[in-house]
């Protein structure tokens, strides 16, 4: 497709069940390209690639580019659109489910770089999907909701400050980058977006030794986010316990660090062992 060029399949109308917000806006488009800085040798891969108005971006810059894509109609028009590219490759299929080790192990390469601009609905269910990928991958570009940028950076003690931030961290450095405006899609969004960058931490800074307990320990927490963590986390930790990781049993879940809450795992953890048999 030549860039700049209206898609042959603009008369697509967009279905609001895929959370179709199609973007129309060249600026924000080049903004969006340009932070993912494509390179030659990428094994690149857009989640959601619609009309084809990031992809058709980065086809060109990168070594393989392979798509997922749920909704069926669209598929038959991104295979005519990019028919002339030897390196573009359409995975039909929901995103959510979607094994990503199929990628490299089809298309060679180590580590896959990730862009899309999300469904809505889906990006917290789905970050939670990739990051179970997060050895095969090296970087992650995503439009979200801003509201939903503001909780994956979110720091301790600040108001979006919860599960969604802390498990997202235990994997990846965040870096919240620009806004951008409903008027940049077609149809336009009831609320702001931002881009995010997400990078997989080499080593993890933090650990624990079951992250499906700490999971669980930060959810518990965050359903009673008003509550001090002494009330919100009773059926988990005593004073005790929540002491010997460091937390004052006095304080709000959102006082509590992604250092202490892995702490806090291990220390309950440990105390559910049976005991050494003699
Ligand atoms: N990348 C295009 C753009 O920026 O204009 C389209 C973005 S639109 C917000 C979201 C895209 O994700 C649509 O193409 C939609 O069909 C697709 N989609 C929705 N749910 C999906 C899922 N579960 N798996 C894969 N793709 C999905």
């Amino acid at each position: 497709m030549a860039k700049g060029r209206k898609p042959s399949f603009s008369q697509h109308k967009p279905r609001k069940r895929f959370g179709q917000n199609f973007l129309e806006d060249p600026g924000i488009i080049d903004h969006i390209v340009s932070a993912i800085a494509p390179q030659n040798n990428d094994l690149m891969v857009e989640i959601g690639p619609g009309l084809g108005a990031i992809t058709e971006h980065l086809v060109d810059q990168v070594g393989q580019m392979a798509v997922v894509e749920l909704d069926r109609d669209l598929i038959p028009n991104l295979r005519i659109s990019f028919a002339t590219r030897n390196n573009f490759h359409i995975y039909e299929g929901d995103a959510l489910k979607f094994d990503y080790n199929r990628i490299p192990s089809d298309l060679g390469g180590e580590q896959m770089r990730i862009v899309g601009n999300l469904p809505y609905n889906i990006s917290t269910p789905l970050l939670f999907h990739l990051i179970s990928y997060q050895n095969q991958i090296a970087d992650m570009h995503f439009m979200l909701q801003k509201e939903v940028v503001d909780r994956l950076a979110a720091g301790v003690g600040e108001n979006s400050y919860g599960r969604l931030g802390i498990m997202i961290q235990y994997y990846c450095r965040v870096e919240p980058l620009f806004l951008v405006p409903p008027t940049a899609f077609n149809p336009p969004p009831k609320v702001d977006s931002a881009i995010v960058r997400l990078v997989p931490h080499e080593t993890l800074p933090i650990t624990t030794q079951c992250t499906r307990s700490l999971n669980k320990i930060v959810t518990t927490a965050f359903t009673q986010r008003r509550k001090t963590v002494r009330n919100a986390l009773k059926s988990v930790a005593d004073d005790a316990l929540l002491e010997q990781a460091g937390i004052s049993p006095e304080v709000r879940p959102e006082q509590v660090s992604l250092a202490q809450f892995a702490r806090l795992t291990d220390l309950v953890l440990a105390t559910d062992q049976p005991e050494p048999q003699a």
